[in-house]
């Protein structure tokens, strides 16, 4: 910005006096905006120099001057919250979308030169919008990798190379296309993008097997703070420890992740059992769930919990499980196990993997596979949203799953699930990767509140609900510290301001809650990678402050 604003200044006449001059440079620098055009018309030249493959300008800038309402499409095509996308949310000034990887190291060359602040978006599912919406730091520019999807599924080889702008659903698509009996171990939601989702874990219904997504990442590409493409040998092993669970936008722009596939059975049995809370008055069928989920059940299963409350206040707990195996094991496992549950052949469904995929994201299981491939046809609405993460490592008395039911159908539009650890979760160790929640949790919990409209007293009202809930769960959740899911980015926990002295301080509090220990390599590493800070939004890692690094290398 200031750079922009000296350039500018350079054309003026040479004649006036210093204190004109002076007066003007103030004026221009703090009060005139720098338009947008001229913000673009430069980031475009230096891209020209910077990349010898063309880009349309058509389909690649886009401008609230040029058209505002294509503008606003394609900030909204993939953003997931509205609450972000409201009038008074801070925009960008321009949207690039790169169709070549070289666009983006030249985006990061150039937006370092012209002191652009930069935000990078794959899915945009990120639940602060910290990846299309700079509450702490304007102008900024969104650079949108949706049109770099290309996905290389290699059978042979067992891996894939897939590309950050695609979606979850098509990384299912392209593996099933080619095999029955290769998957991987991702997100539920199918639009979620491979971008961010695997730079901050990403669990899913097979993490009990094989672990989050992360933890089965052979290889990435990614661009540094330099504008430099690496792969995981030129990167080295601390930015490749560091990009698989240290949180998005931190360390690099990943371009692209080489995952590892995993077996999967010909035949899996989904089931899910719904159960009132008068069905259930002592929580007894919760309680059980608590105390085996992560231990006895086998890793083959993955059974959540689901609570949702209905128009008439009325509670009801959904039991959603996949195993992988066929029926009559299923069978067998749950009355060894978890007779309490009451599951019966009906409820069983026997489905291929594709199948579990599509019953996890919502679909009906007869859909056709095309819907993985186009997020519009998602079940999963848009909504004003604000979720919570918790890890417990005891089980939650009954007492105090009554409390929380009791405080959980007081919103309409609350909803809550449970998910179990355990199985490979507990047997990686914690500073493997940056994702520390392993041995010793037995379940993580997300509270949310969604609401198809808004206005600014029920966000108030929901907004002090989630907030109520989650003091609430004080006593029955980890503490010290209360750890959270960064994928389940919680603004609450803290935010980076523009001092990064005070940022380090801060951070230290939600670095740990993220990270436990991880958070102090995590640190070290962006300090070595990207010093200035280049990276950054409300909750990216912070770099040591300059005066601190002597004494902590
Ligand atoms: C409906 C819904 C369902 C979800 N389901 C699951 C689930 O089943 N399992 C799970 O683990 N999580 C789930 N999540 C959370 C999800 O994993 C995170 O929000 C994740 O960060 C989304 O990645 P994205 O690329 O879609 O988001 P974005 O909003 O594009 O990015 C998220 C973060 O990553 C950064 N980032 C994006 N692209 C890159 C890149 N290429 N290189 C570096 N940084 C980048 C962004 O700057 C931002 O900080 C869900 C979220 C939603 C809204």
């Amino acid at each position: 910005m200031l750079l922009i604003a000296e350039m500018r200044l350079s054309k003026s006449p040479p004649s006036i006096s210093y204190i004109s001059f002076l007066a003007l440079y103030i004026f221009s620098y703090t009060i005139t905006p720098v338009s947008s055009n001229y913000l673009q018309e430069d980031f475009i030249k230096c891209l020209h120099r910077n990349t010898h493959v063309n880009f349309p300008l058509e389909k690649t800038f886009f401008t609230p001057e040029k058209n505002a309402s294509t503008f606003i499409n394609v900030l909204e095509a993939t953003a997931q919250n509205y609450r972000f996308l409201t009038k008074a949310t801070p925009k960008p000034t321009f949207i690039f979308k790169p169709v070549h990887e070289s666009h983006v190291q030249a985006s990061v060359i150039c937006s370092k030169k012209l002191g652009i602040h930069l935000r990078v978006r794959s899915g945009g599912h990120d639940f602060e919008a910290v990846s299309y919406v700079s509450q702490i730091e304007t102008p900024f520019v969104l650079l949108d990798l949706s049109k770099l999807r290309q996905i290389n599924v290699d059978i042979e080889e067992n891996s894939a190379w897939v590309q950050a702008g695609a979606t979850l659903g098509e990384v299912y698509y392209r593996i099933a296309e080619k095999s029955k009996i290769h998957g991987f171990p991702a997100g539920l939601c199918s639009t979620v993008g491979v971008g961010g989702y695997i730079t901050g874990g990403g669990y899913g219904a097979l993490m009990r097997k094989y672990g989050l997504a992360a933890d089965n990442v052979l290889d990435a590409k990614i661009v540094d703070a330099n504008g430099k493409l690496l792969d995981r040998s030129s990167m080295g092993e601390d930015m490749f420890w560091a990009i698989r669970g240290g949180g998005g936008g931190s360390f690099g722009i990943i371009l692209a992740w080489k995952l590892k596939l995993v077996p999967v059975p010909e035949t899996l049995t989904i089931f899910s059992v719904t159960k009132t809370l008068e069905q259930d008055p002592d929580l007894k069928t919760l309680s059980k769930w608590q105390h085996i989920a992560d231990k006895l059940l086998v890793e083959d299963l993955f059974l959540r919990v689901m609570f949702r409350v209905a128009g008439d206040k009325t509670l009801t707990l959904e039991y959603k499980g996949q195993f992988l195996g066929e029926k009559g094991t299923l069978m067998e496992v749950m009355k060894k196990y978890f007779p309490e549950l009451g599951l019966t052949q009906e409820d069983c469904i026997e489905v291929s993997w594709i199948e579990s995929v599509l019953a996890n994201a919502g679909f009906p299981i007869d859909s056709p596979l095309e819907v993985l491939l186009d997020p519009k046809l998602s079940p999963y609405v848009k909504v004003y949203f604000k979720g919570k993460s918790d890890f417990a490592t005891e089980p939650i008395p009954p007492f105090g799953l009554k409390g929380m039911f009791k405080k959980l159908v007081e919103e309409n539009t609350s909803s809550m699930f449970m998910i179990p650890y355990g199985g490979m979760m507990a047997k990686i160790p914690e500073s493997e990767t940056p994702f520390a929640h392993r041995k010793g949790t037995i379940l993580k919990i997300h509270y949310a509140t969604n609401s198809t409209s808004e206005d600014g007293i029920s966000l108030n009202k929901r907004t002090k609900w989630i907030r109520e809930m989650y003091s609430y769960m004080t006593p029955y959740v980890s503490s010290n510290p209360r750890l959270a899911y960064v994928n389940y980015r919680d603004l609450d926990l803290g935010t980076n301001t523009k001092d990064s002295k005070a940022n380090f301080i801060k951070a230290q509090t939600w670095g740990a809650q993220y990270f436990k220990n991880n958070f102090n390599r995590l640190v070290k590493i962006k300090t070595k990678v990207d010093p200035e800070n280049f990276f950054r939004h409300e909750q990216s890692i912070p770099s040591l402050p300059f005066s601190k690094r002597l004494r902590s290398w």
